[in-house]
């Protein structure tokens, strides 16, 4: 039995505790926000994540700490680490929290990307339409448009900006994988994402990989990993053009994308996290079924004709529904993409999805 502690309390941290009661360990949480959707499952420390004070606190007694999310202050993690090991690595945090340090980081692994710069002047060789991001704290489509011309990026007024090549990508999809101390790896076969307004909508596993894709994207998330001495679970976002994948984005932590996993795969993304986090053996990453997950975002559907669909796995957040925000998720595990597709279609009824 380990008391784990996880920086923020948001959902992500929710099913992480969820997977880590039935392996008999503790949770204990910090966030700067009380009403979080773990604050009811563990005891929770709420204080800013500057407050030395407060993480001291909440660091005694811990056998590991962990995270939930990418912003956590690098600072923070570096003080944490003083007393408890703290995983993933804060390396992880300080390559993921920038774009221009992330897509450098993936080139310097021989991991192609989209082209980019930070020279927002005139007379860099990205052409137009192209991506205009800020390098820190963007997600879920906030911080980024799309520019089609210099003077486009001049009124956006972005200080700290970094220029994409617009990808008119065939699809946009994500690995999840998981490291432990020992250097143990697993791999989640390849998810497709689709998104709106930059928000993920809908996830799917159904087969649709080739193994040379699949291979692809592990042999550039091992090099990630290793490169990083990581452990835990890891996310790569890619684009796909052409059976190609460029990395688009990572994230040191278990991903919206991964959340099929609680019913849709042998071991979840969280207890996967868990375990590794723990030094303990990881489980199959194997799916059991045609997985989909649809995300609740902004509303939640009648609750009662969701749970009569049959095989309707509903979960449900504890949070004020509120627009872009993420309120929970449902997922199917089927045996074809056929039926799926039906049951998909069944929410739809009662829940805009695109
Ligand atoms: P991000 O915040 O980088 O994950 O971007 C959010 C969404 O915007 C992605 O999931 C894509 O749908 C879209 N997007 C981001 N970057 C690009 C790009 N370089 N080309 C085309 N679409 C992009």
């Amino acid at each position: 039995m380990k008391t784990i502690g996880v920086l923020g309390a948001g959902q992500l941290g929710r099913m992480l505790a969820l997977a880590g009661y039935p392996l008999g360990h503790r949770f204990r949480f910090f966030d700067s926000a009380s009403d979080s959707p773990s604050s009811l499952l563990a005891e929770q420390i709420t204080a800013d994540y500057a407050d030395t004070s407060a993480l001291e606190k909440f660091a005694d007694g811990l056998n590991v700490i962990t995270y939930e999310f990418e912003n956590v202050p690098v600072e923070t993690a570096r003080h944490l680490e003083k007393f408890v090991p703290i995983y993933p690595p804060s390396i992880a945090l300080e390559k993921a929290q920038d774009r221009f340090i992330e897509k450098s980081f993936f080139c310097g692994l021989g991991i192609p990307t989209p082209k980019f710069t930070i020279e927002l002047s005139k007379g860099n060789e990205i052409s137009f339409p192209a991506v205009l991001k800020t390098r820190r704290m963007g997600y879920d489509g906030k911080g980024q448009s799309i520019v089609h011309s210099q003077a486009e990026i001049e009124a956006e007024k972005i200080e700290n900006g970094i220029l994409e090549e617009f990808i008119s990508f065939d699809r946009e999809l994500s690995i999840i994988t998981v490291r432990n101390k020992s250097g143990e790896t697993k791999f989640y076969p390849l998810i497709e994402n689709h998104h709106k307004d930059g928000i993920l909508r809908l996830s799917l596993v159904n087969g649709n990989i080739s193994p040379d894709l699949q291979k692809q994207a592990e042999e550039y998330a091992q090099a990630v990993m290793d490169t990083l001495n990581y452990v835990g679970v890891l996310t790569i976002e890619f684009f796909e053009k052409d059976g190609r994948l460029l990395a688009n984005e990572m994230a040191p932590r278990v991903h919206n994308s991964g959340h099929w996993s609680i019913e849709g795969s042998v071991t979840s993304q969280f207890e996967n996290q868990v375990r590794a986090v723990t030094d303990a053996p990881l489980g199959s990453t194997n799916p059991l079924g045609v997985c989909g997950m649809v995300n609740l975002v902004g509303t939640i559907p009648d609750v009662e004709f969701i749970l009569k669909i049959e095989g309707a796995h509903l979960h449900l957040y504890d949070k004020e529904p509120r627009a872009k925000r993420k309120l929970g998720h449902i997922t199917f595990v089927e045996k074809d993409m056929e039926t799926l597709q039906k049951k998909i279609d069944l929410v739809k009824e009662v829940y805009e999805l695109f």
